[in-house]
């Protein structure tokens, strides 16, 4: 991702392995595959941060003294924990996922940048809208300057879902993104994450959808798919 020369973003792919290291048979090679891919990056892993994702709606505003928490180790990640902000340069946010929507935020004005992990349950609970309202507070940000990418993810077409994913999307007034087609149930998790930014002052010009399909595309790691523990990066830093 291109947004401008004071900024890296980044989504790792099947390519670049597994960058988990949250179960103990893939914690080695996610190691070395994190080192790897940190390295011809040119990002300092041990000043990348990593949380302990629970489909939670929390927010950590990361500070010095965290740098390198989860990086080579789950246990010191941030624990219970979806979305991370930082305007420090030279941090890296990271998020895993196979199939859950991975959101990178850059405020170009006040140099602050986030990331985002937005499966089915965190999209009800709006973690999205959420840390674009804790950045607001935290940074002075305004919503106008905010740009986002939607990352690879499960698609629409997809994402097929039932009575409970149904039940959360009507609670939050998000049903308007269950398609139903041929008596089946899907859920559009990008257009209800684009939604939460654009309802909440970010400009439509300034939201892009990578529109990959993790479950299609064999470029990435999909958790429908491939039924086991690898995850993809995605990750963000101010240089
Ligand atoms: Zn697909």
């Amino acid at each position: 991702m291109d947004w401008d020369e004071h900024v890296v973003a980044y989504f790792s792919t099947v390519k670049d392995g597994n960058i988990s290291i949250k179960e103990s048979l893939s914690k080695a090679s996610g190691v070395g595959n994190r080192q790897t891919f940190f390295a011809l990056n040119k990002i300092d892993l041990m000043r990348g941060v990593f949380c302990q994702q629970t489909h939670s709606d929390n927010i950590y505003v990361v500070e010095e003294s965290d740098a390198g928490r989860g990086s080579v180790s789950f246990e010191t990640g941030i624990p219970d924990t979806d979305a991370l902000l930082t305007n420090i340069p030279g941090i890296t946010l990271n998020i895993l996922v196979a199939d859950c929507v991975p959101i990178l935020l850059y405020d170009p004005v006040k140099k602050a940048v986030g990331a985002v992990h937005a499966g089915w349950r965190g999209t009800m609970k709006l973690i999205l809208k959420k840390t674009i309202i804790k950045m607001t507070a935290q940074y002075g940000c305004e919503q106008k300057d905010i740009v986002a990418e939607i990352g690879p993810s499960i698609g629409p077409d997809c994402f097929e879902v039932g009575e409970e994913v149904i039940l959360a999307a009507k609670e939050v007034d998000l049903e308007s993104f269950v398609i139903h087609r041929n008596g089946k149930a899907y859920f559009d998790l990008w257009e209800s994450n684009k939604y939460q930014l654009i309802a909440n002052g970010v400009k439509e010009e300034n939201v892009k959808i990578s529109g990959i399909c993790s479950h299609c595309s064999s470029d990435y790691f999909s958790f429908r798919r491939d039924k086991n523990a690898n995850r993809f990066a995605a990750g963000i830093t101010i240089k």
